[in-house]
């Protein structure tokens, strides 16, 4: 390589498959091993008194000096690999890898949020999210709120000011799209709540969970977000065999939530860094080849005599000039979760799920395989009713991941299905 190649800034795509690895350091093994240790041996006691000390913060890093491997709770050669990469694609300074997408977000809040603390979130948010705000953070005293995707910027105001409680405000948490109905939320707007409510002794901060979109098609933290929190589960792991999920931001509160992450221990372990790095391989391919399938997919869905409406951001247009302008503004592709209202009632929704052939029945989204399932029996039964009438999650929608599959066999199979509805 000559200075010019050295230079050189590589697409996230290409560093998959070796950034931050250095083969010398396992036989020349062409691949990162699985670390699959509890503890690493300090070469003298005064390389472990100092790696000690830079782990609990007790002084600060000298320049050039790295944090040595202590003890796989606190880190692993696998997950700082893992780290180092997936923190290319959203352009974070640091990351940390969880043992789920829900300890991940648990963390964040856990983090942020203390008794008396108001946060305001985005609606609907996932299932496990949904619980662990109205459940568990309810028990720590915690204030919540939630804003819907038509609310105006005055009108998610005025209800963070009726809380009573816009003072405590800390955290500004969204999903975009949500979940079922790829209803979008403007990210940028969001910023602007928190900064209107911030205070220089206490800044409130945004979460964005970008599982949906993430990390190819939408890049929160460049719309103003301070932590990005995914689902690895979906598309980063992506092949519906592994639980993780990660949490990426800026040096000091990726540092606050690694810190926490060592004492609840709620890190990932070496075999799932191991498995993560081997699908960041080819996360762009998939994820290129599953929003192509969508594209078509939604296509001929849209304007099928059985098929009343689609909720897919491709098909945005002029005619919903609030929604279009921030797909627009946020997104870099309309992504591989379509959503449909079938003509008809429960019974025609389970007809069509019950006569599918290659697309399974099955929760959970951003895999290889295409799946199907029904929000309002399914993901979102826990949703009150007058939300789930509000927001559109009625007995006719179907939720579509769409898969790696040829899309004319994915098309085949639901045009079949339809036939028999
Ligand atoms: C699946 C999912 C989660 C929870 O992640 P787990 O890995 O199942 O714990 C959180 N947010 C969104 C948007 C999800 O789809």
């Amino acid at each position: 390589m000559d200075d010019h190649d050295k230079r050189k800034q590589f697409s996230p795509e290409t560093l998959m498959m070796s950034y931050g690895y250095n083969p010398q350091w396992s036989e020349g093994a062409v691949k990162c091993p699985i670390f699959q240790t509890s503890t690493f041996v300090f070469n003298t006691a005064e390389e472990g008194k100092a790696f000690f000390e830079i782990a609990y913060g007790m002084r600060d890093q000298k320049p050039n000096e790295k944090l040595g491997l202590i003890y796989s709770r606190l880190n692993n050669p696998d997950l700082e690999i893992l780290e180092g990469r997936l923190k290319l694609w959203d352009k974070a300074d640091a990351c940390a890898v969880f043992e789920s997408g829900m300890s991940a977000i648990s963390t964040v809040f856990l983090e942020f949020l203390k008794p008396g603390s108001l946060l305001l979130h985005s609606k609907p948010v996932y299932g496990g999210t949904d619980h662990f705000i109205h459940h568990i953070l309810k028990g720590f005293g915690i204030h919540t709120v939630g804003f819907h995707p038509k609310m105006s910027e005055q009108e998610i105001i005025q209800l963070v000011e009726d809380t009573g409680h816009s003072d405590q405000l800390a955290l500004v948490y969204i999903e975009t799209p949500a979940n079922p109905t790829n209803a979008l939320f403007d990210l940028s707007m969001a910023r602007r709540i928190a900064d209107r409510f911030s205070r220089d002794d206490a800044p409130v901060y945004l979460a964005v969970d970008n599982t949906y979109m993430g990390p190819l098609w939408q890049h929160p933290m460049e719309h103003g977000a301070d932590l990005v929190v995914y689902s690895a589960t979906k598309y980063i792991a992506g092949h519906s065999d592994v639980i993780a999920g990660a949490v990426l931001g800026n040096h000091e509160l990726m540092a606050r939530i690694r810190g926490l992450r060592t004492f609840l221990g709620n890190m990932a372990g070496p075999w799932t860094g191991w498995l993560l790095m081997r699908s960041l391989e080819t996360l762009k391919v998939r994820m290129d080849t599953q929003t192509r399938n969508a594209q078509k997919i939604a296509q001929f869905l849209n304007g099928h005599p059985k098929v009343e409406k689609v909720y897919y951001l491709g098909l945005l247009d002029e005619s919903q000039p609030q929604q279009f302008a921030i797909y627009q503004e946020q997104c870099k592709a309309p992504g591989a979760m379509i959503s449909f209202d079938i003509k008809g009632k429960e019974k025609d929704a389970f007809t069509f799920l019950n006569n599918l052939t290659i697309i399974k029945l099955a929760v959970s989204l951003g895999s290889t395989e295409s799946l199907v399932e029904h929000p309002a029996t399914m993901t979102h039964v826990d949703v009150s009713e007058e939300d789930r009438a509000m927001l559109g999650i009625s007995e006719k929608l179907i939720r579509l991941s769409v898969g790696v599959e040829n899309p004319d066999d994915i098309i085949w199979d639901i045009s079949n299905s339809l036939d028999k509805v």
